[in-house]
């Protein structure tokens, strides 16, 4: 079998992995691999931390994502010869002030309830932990199984592994036979046919030209790379999250040094940087963490998340010969490994039922539809999924 994978961010690339794996044959198609959403993200893996009210069928996902992890990055460090720089070292959530730690104690109460297990310290407690905190710290949430990874050294990694079969081009089309998809088509003319195409474009999937009106919705971030002097290095131990004046801000360390800060989350259609959320992100920042001031800038940069109306991903079936495979919003380097096998899955017909009971309907394009999803195709044979959408609470994010 041969794939064409449109799209080469984290999720692009994992299912191309997770297709040799099945022993297909992947083209991966991008004009620019790992430079959308991917290359902003922080790569914090933290399934607790992201616990959200009303978002319960996002959990046994990010769950069950975070476990594949450790065997996910130690296969694909032991083909591509280089790591994901994955670390365990947990995150606090940390309370910039004592009205912030009301809100960080109903967050608990939603960890606790969603069945993760978290652990509510002081703010001397913390210092203990993590010395660079401020002294303004009024208490803090104590997860220590969260993860990190660094993304850029994944999208590295996993693209080493599959360069053979990476295209640099920008895909406009999908080409239909009979109502199938049987390849996509560029700009100038050419086609490239296949038996099955997974579209994994991000927060573009839906603007190629055949593909339905998905309900994809452009959340952009900003986010800044640091490098402490050093005589501070390291800085910090782990992930420090938190909470200032109600807003959320974090701070994820690497094992390099690099210090990760983020993230604005803004609906407002500008691609360029923020400069205003940038001032709040180190205004927040340094409230929780005043080290953050002496650090050097290294990176700045502001990409749009592929969120869905439900904060879900959408992972399914356009027709027999197409599937898309987008809507991680600012879970999609967490939920990486578990939407590469599955894309990777439904396109060699393999059922996956590891995933948890629920999950497919979960991630369903079908469940924006008002009638019950259908494979067929309209007369126009352009797209078998309706987009009319359910009502639906948008969620604040931090990451
Ligand atoms: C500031 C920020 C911080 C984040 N932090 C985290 C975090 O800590 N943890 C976490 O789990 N998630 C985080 N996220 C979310 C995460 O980055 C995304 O969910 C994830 O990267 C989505 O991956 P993707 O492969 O679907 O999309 P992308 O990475 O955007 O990749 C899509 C690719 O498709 C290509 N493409 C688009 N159109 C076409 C076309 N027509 N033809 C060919 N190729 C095309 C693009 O060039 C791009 O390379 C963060 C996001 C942001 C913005």
């Amino acid at each position: 079998m041969h794939v064409i994978v449109v799209g080469a961010g984290i999720i692009g690339l994992s299912t191309a992995w997770h297709l040799r794996r099945l022993g297909a044959g992947v083209t991966i198609i991008d004009p620019a691999p790992g430079q959308g959403a991917t290359h902003a993200a922080a790569g914090m893996l933290a399934p607790a931390a992201e616990v959200v009210w009303g978002q319960s069928p996002l959990y046994p996902l990010m769950r069950a994502s975070a476990q594949m992890y450790p065997s996910f990055a130690a296969e694909v460090a032991s083909a591509a010869g280089a790591d994901f720089g994955l670390t365990d070292s947990g995150t606090l959530v940390c309370a910039g002030d004592r009205a912030d730690l009301q809100a960080l104690r109903q967050l608990r109460t939603a960890q606790t309830a969603a069945g993760f297990t978290t652990e509510l310290i002081t703010g001397s407690r913390a210092r203990e932990l993590e010395p660079a905190l401020s002294p303004s710290v009024a208490g803090a949430v104590r997860i220590p199984d969260d993860q990190s990874i660094d993304p850029r050294r994944v999208t590295t990694a996993l693209l080493s592994v599959v360069s053979a079969t990476t295209v640099r081009r920008q895909v406009t089309r999908l080409i239909r036979r009979g109502g199938i998809t049987v390849g996509v088509g560029f700009s100038d003319g050419d086609e490239l046919t296949a038996d099955q195409v997974i579209i994994t474009a991000g927060a573009e999937a839906d603007s190629i030209t055949g593909m339905p009106a998905l309900p994809l919705r452009k959340v952009w971030g900003d986010v800044l790379r640091l490098r402490a002097p050093a005589a501070l290095t390291p800085l910090l131990h782990g992930t420090v999250r938190g909470l200032v004046n109600g807003r959320p801000v974090y701070i994820v360390a690497r094992d390099d040094g690099e210090l990760v800060l983020g993230a604005s989350s803004r609906e407002d259609g500008r691609e360029g940087t923020d400069a205003g959320a940038v001032h709040r992100l180190l205004q927040d920042g340094q409230r929780l963490v005043p080290g953050i001031l002496d650090c050097e800038i290294t990176d700045i940069t502001t990409r749009a998340r592929p969120g869905s109306p439900d904060d879900l991903p959408i992972v399914g079936r356009i027709d027999d010969g197409c599937l898309v495979s987008t809507g991680y919003f600012r879970h999609g380097i967490l939920l990486a490994p578990l939407g590469g096998r599955l894309g990777a899955e439904l396109a060699t017909g393999v059922s996956p039922d590891w995933l948890p009971a629920g999950g497919l309907d979960s991630v369903s394009p079908g469940r924006f539809s008002a009638e019950p999803h259908s494979a067929e195709p309209s007369a126009d044979g352009s797209s078998a999924v309706s987009s009319v959408l359910h009502p639906t609470t948008l969620h604040r994010s931090t990451s």
